[in-house]
């Protein structure tokens, strides 16, 4: 080879090197530069955390924040202004028409689960002070007397409005409105223009799209305790609900209490489940039946599960992860193939697979 040929081979070989590493600099830059925003509010009694990525970071989570508040002051049992408030009150029947489709979509899981979950438990969540936070063991006969008025075919919707059996019934939709609206700040979220985002509303997780690099996004299942990862899943555009008795309780002379309530008996239900995620791309279902399924116990979820009753709330598919209060747990087949266990916290022989 002529020493000119030699010459220019080099120079072409230096500039392809650097080619090379412009490019790789331009990709990593670029990778680097997905623009990040995350928030915090405190909505529904609960901590709303968000991440969003990508050019509509900052819009999306504007939408969030305003969708999150509008629906705290129509939901709330604590907001004079809210529909909820305003029922509980006898100060109006009338409710909007989001509010009308919690309740109608609430009522119908009430009927499927035969009362497992009941949105008017709300004269006994309130007398155990899980609304305002002020614990404490009701006696038995207050816990029966807030029976009386306790019960899902004791109201009904009439176009908008709830009419009631008696001015004392009262509703609570803690136990579904945080799935309604994690889809609702979903759609807010995409409609800003932003196709990927995690929002964590208490228990309830919701993803939006995939990560920024287009992969699924992991997310913890924690453990009855509420603090280890027990497990992770890959998701996307998926909502993962969890019900479980670390969420809020309370000890009170040794006796340990929480917050989901056997409508049947008023007291914290006795269930063999310690947490239960379901999961499934509609967040109302996911929570009522989080609630619901916590009730019943593991025997008959598995049996809900098994005769495809969630098929009449309108969902084709359902998943389940329960973590009962034995150490072992019963995971449905498809989420199972997306789940990592940690090891240190379960063992793969705990785990029953359906
Ligand atoms: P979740 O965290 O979705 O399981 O909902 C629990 C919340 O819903 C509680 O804090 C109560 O406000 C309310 N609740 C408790 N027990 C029930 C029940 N059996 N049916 C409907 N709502 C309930
Ligand atoms: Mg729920």
């Amino acid at each position: 080879m002529s020493e000119d040929k030699k010459v220019s081979k080099r120079v072409l070989s230096f500039f392809l090197c650097l080619i090379m590493a412009l490019l790789s600099f331009v990709l990593t830059s670029c990778n680097s530069e997905v623009k990040t925003e995350t928030a915090e509010f405190f909505v529904f009694d609960t901590v709303v955390n968000i991440t969003a990525y990508g050019e509509n970071a900052k819009e999306a989570i504007e939408a969030a924040r305003d969708e999150l508040y509008r629906y705290d002051a129509l939901l709330s049992t604590t907001n004079e202004n809210s529909d909820i408030y305003k029922v509980n009150n006898n100060e109006s029947r009338e409710v909007s028409a989001e509010t009308a489709e919690i309740i109608e979509k609430s009522l119908k899981i009430s009927e499927l689960t035969e009362g497992s979950l009941d949105i008017t438990i709300y004269p006994v969540v309130e007398l155990w002070g899980f609304t305002g936070g002020n614990y404490r063991v009701p006696s038995e006969s207050e816990i029966e007397e807030a029976l009386n008025f306790v019960g899902f075919d004791k109201i009904f919707l009439q176009d908008n409005n709830v009419v009631k059996d008696d001015p004392k019934v009262q509703i609570d939709l803690g136990a579904t409105a945080k799935g309604y609206i994690g889809d609702k700040v979903a759609e807010a979220i995409k409609n800003a223009g932003c196709n990927s985002a995690v929002l964590s509303i208490g228990g309830n997780v919701v993803t939006v799209g995939t990560k920024p690099d287009g992969k699924d996004f992991n997310v913890g299942i924690t453990w009855t305790d509420g603090k280890e990862i027990c497990a992770t899943v890959s998701l996307k555009d998926m909502s993962a609900v969890t019900s479980g008795t670390y969420q809020r309780n309370f000890t009170e002379n040794g006796v340990f209490y929480h917050h989901i309530i056997d409508p049947k008996t008023g007291y914290p239900a006795q269930s063999d489940i310690g947490s239960v995620t379901i999961f499934t791309s509609n967040g109302l279902v996911a929570d009522g039946l989080s609630t619901a399924f916590f009730v019943m116990g593991s025997e008959k979820a598995v049996e809900f599960y098994e005769n495809e009753k969630y098929s009449e709330l309108g969902t084709d598919s359902l998943d389940f992860m329960i973590i009962k209060n034995d150490g072992t747990c019963i995971v449905t087949e498809s989420i199972y193939s997306n789940m990592k266990l940690n090891s240190d916290c379960i063992s793969e022989s705990d785990v029953t697979v359906i």
